[in-house]
């Protein structure tokens, strides 16, 4: 007798997977986006976020569904190797440690809480804080710490304290995606406001499921249904009408429903079975900073991943140092935060920023690199999002999407640009319009597109102020016109990757050499500044008699004895430049940097 399973049907492409795959990388490997396994999940009963791993067997389940066959990634020679090298690495501090699915444990879920202005987001914080303070804490006085956790039957949930589609999406664009579930507040007197399709614009671009609070029913003038149909508008389509988004009635103000609500977020959390494993150093994101007159720098931190201990020494940003004291949500000390927990920390040596993420280092040395690295690329650009970086990235292969915001004067234009745009998805580019919008370019559009990677398009509107300063931070690429015909035809040249990007200089400061002084591997130069700023591993050239001798970087930056990060016009410094040490006095030492444009 033959042994041998049955041929795969003779169209089935074939694909080797990995025992584990990220929703992202399963799209990725498949062709189809992130959405598309999603969906292929929620079919099977499993809720994912695109960051989520999911294992051979599920993965196989959807690559099949969608015409794949699917066989295990048996380790040949030359990926063994390249796992022997990874781990090295990784031990070395290198590359993250791959989690074992065995170590894993089930992890409370963290939750924001989103909505129009004056729906309740804040009493409905504050509402589910009381009723839920547990016979034992009773006593204790709550802090407002940026986050606090809560207790029903036996489960933990972790709420982010700061309400609201802003706070959330700013710490997106800082690199951290820290929430699992958010929470849809809509007034049920008011229903479904300017305010709410932003929450859900962002919700989305951020692929977190949302649950809905339907607030205040205990008011006459509530009109539940209302608020459901104008959701369903808005492809908010709840269990009712046969859609996978719960809507609960709630009232902040009598309590009513908030166990209803909070049992459904525990719902959607086992759904999505968040898990993390306690067993290893911490990692997390901070979610507040404030500076302590008597304690210094407090932070108050989430933990993702591991556990968080006493004495541990972490870095957050460009911040260091031993975690001395830790305090819950209660104002009391605590030796350990295990995940999802948060916790204010006492022991770093500057105030981080919220949306930093946070890591437990082996010693001391390390974490002050570590954060002394992260000032460093922080002074270097970022990459812009501009038409003109997507069309490049687009024409060499590197990208395959094109995420874009429209805002305009109406409705009517709105959707005119919109279905213009969505048409025009060439076969390998996938535009999608993440958000739009009758109103100036806000600062929340701006926050959106950088988290998301998004250009802004306008048509006959305005930048806010505001929103023109953080977008000229985050670098992020905000067209404006007057014509439909000129925005659909540069969007179109992007997406055919026919825009080519343009470098162009900027100069961010000039300093003088008085003095050269002879340091251990070579020469640096005493200087003044005279304009601008000069940055620590800023792009630059040094000028003698407006003649350039040398263009590389600045490779070290001295106030006094002390590294700095950058030097403001009118103060003494000492440079050194990289590859260079043949100062001379009255040389010029140029900074600049180099940003992409059209
Ligand atoms: P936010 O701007 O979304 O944070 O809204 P707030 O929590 O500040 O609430 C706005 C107003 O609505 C306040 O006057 C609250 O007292 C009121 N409010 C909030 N929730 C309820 C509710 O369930 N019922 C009633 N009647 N009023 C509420």
């Amino acid at each position: 007798m033959t042994q041998r399973s049955d041929p795969p049907a003779p169209t089935a492409k074939k694909i080797r997977l990995p025992r584990q795959i990220t929703v992202r990388e399963l799209g990725e490997e498949l062709g189809v986006s992130g959405i598309e396994i999603i969906k292929e999940l929620m079919k099977r009963g499993v809720m994912a976020s695109v960051n989520q791993t999911v294992d051979y067997e599920m993965a196989s389940a959807v690559a099949q569904a969608l015409g794949w066959e699917a066989e295990t990634d048996a380790m040949g020679i030359a990926e063994a190797a390249e796992a022997a090298e990874a781990s090295v690495a990784a031990v070395e501090g290198e590359i993250e440690v791959e989690e074992d699915e065995a170590d894993l444990q089930l992890r409370p879920p963290v939750v924001t809480v989103m909505g129009h202005v004056d729906h309740g987001k804040t009493s409905l914080l504050d509402a589910i804080r009381k009723t839920k303070v547990t016979a034992s804490e009773v006593g204790a006085i709550t802090q407002h710490i940026g986050a606090y956790q809560v207790e029903i039957n036996g489960h933990k949930i972790t709420f982010i304290d700061t309400p609201g589609h802003e706070a959330f999406t700013a710490l997106r664009a800082r690199g951290a995606s820290v929430t699992d579930i958010v929470v849809l507040v809509v007034a049920a007197d008011d229903s479904v406001m300017p305010q709410t399709i932003e929450a859900i614009d962002h919700a989305k671009a951020a692929k977190v499921p949302i649950i809905v609070a339907i607030n205040k029913i205990d008011l006459p003038a509530a009109n539940a249904d209302k608020v459901k149909q104008d959701l369903v508008q808005r492809s908010i389509v709840i269990e009712e009408f046969g859609g996978d988004i719960p809507a609960i009635p709630v009232s902040a103000k009598t309590g009513e429903g908030l166990d209803n609500l909070l049992e459904h977020i525990l719902l959607v959390a086992e759904v999505a079975e968040l898990k993390a494993n306690p067993n290893r150093p911490a990692e997390g994101v901070i979610v507040e900073s404030e500076k302590d007159t008597n304690r210094g720098p407090l932070a108050t931190v989430i933990v993702q991943k591991g556990t968080l201990r006493i004495s541990d020494i972490i870095v957050a940003g460009g911040s260091y140092g031993k975690v001395k004291a830790m305090f819950d949500d209660k104002g009391q000390r605590v030796t350990e935060a295990p995940p999802s927990t948060p916790v204010v920390v006492m022991g770093l040596n500057t105030g981080p920023r919220p949306g930093d993420p946070f890591a437990v280092v082996g010693d001391e040395r390390d974490s002050r690199e570590a954060a002394e690295q992260t000032a460093r690329e922080e002074t270097e650009a970022g990459r812009a999002v501009t038409l003109e970086a997507v069309s490049g990235d687009i024409a060499a292969g590197r990208t395959k999407d094109l995420n874009v915001i429209i805002k305009g004067d109406t409705n009517g234009s709105v959707e005119a640009i919109r279905q213009s745009l969505e048409r025009m998805g060439e076969v390998d580019v996938r535009l999608n319009v993440i958000h739009t919008g009758v109103s100036n370019v806000t600062e929340s559009d701006v926050m959106l597109a950088t988290a998301s990677r998004a250009i802004i398009v306008g048509f006959h509107v305005k930048t806010d102020t505001g929103a023109r300063l953080v977008a000229e931070r985050e670098r992020v690429d905000i067209r404006h016109y007057q014509i439909i015909y000129e925005l659909i035809e540069d969007v179109e040249k992007a997406v055919k990757g026919l825009m080519a990007p343009v470098f162009l200089e900027i100069i961010d400061g000039h300093a003088e050499a008085r003095a050269v002084f002879r340091v251990r591997g070579g020469r640096i130069a005493g200087c003044m500044v005279t304009d601008g700023i000069v940055r620590r591993n800023s792009l630059a050239r040094v000028l003698r008699d407006g003649e350039m001798v040398h263009e590389s970087r600045v490779s070290s930056l001295r106030r006094f004895t002390e590294d700095v990060r950058e030097v403001a016009n009118g103060l003494e410094c000492g440079i050194g430049v990289e590859k260079f040490d043949t100062f001379k006095e009255g040389d010029i030492i140029e900074a600049f940097h180099t940003e992409q444009r059209g």
